[in-house]
């Protein structure tokens, strides 16, 4: 029945921090495939946002939609929250079973 009830409690905490994500945004300079294009011929370049994150250790990157920026500092803070949470989490295991 405990158990149960810090499940549930688990659940509607996690559930608030809804998208979660991990790694970091970055804002860089890439050049656009377009033949002539003045803005990468004058070496400004166009501005683009990348999420860097590790996967199995490995660094990757993916774009992130100029739109969808706002969404991922959200996702971000949240993934921090989340991490937190499970720091917070696994000593709350302990007290628990400690209690039995
Ligand atoms: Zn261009």
């Amino acid at each position: 029945m405990e158990t149960q009830d810090a499940e549930v409690r688990w659940m509607r905490k996690v559930a608030k921090l809804y998208p979660a994500a991990k790694g970091s945004l970055r804002e860089v300079r890439k050049n656009c495939s377009h033949p002539g294009c003045k803005v990468c011929s004058s070496g400004e370049r166009h501005p683009a946002w990348l999420l860097t994150y590790y996967l199995d250790g490995k660094q990757c990157s993916k774009h992130v939609p100029k739109k969808m920026v706002g969404v991922m500092k959200k996702a971000l803070a949240n993934g921090r929250k989340l991490e937190d949470l499970m720091v917070a989490s696994g000593l709350e295991v302990i007290d628990a079973y400690k209690k039995r």
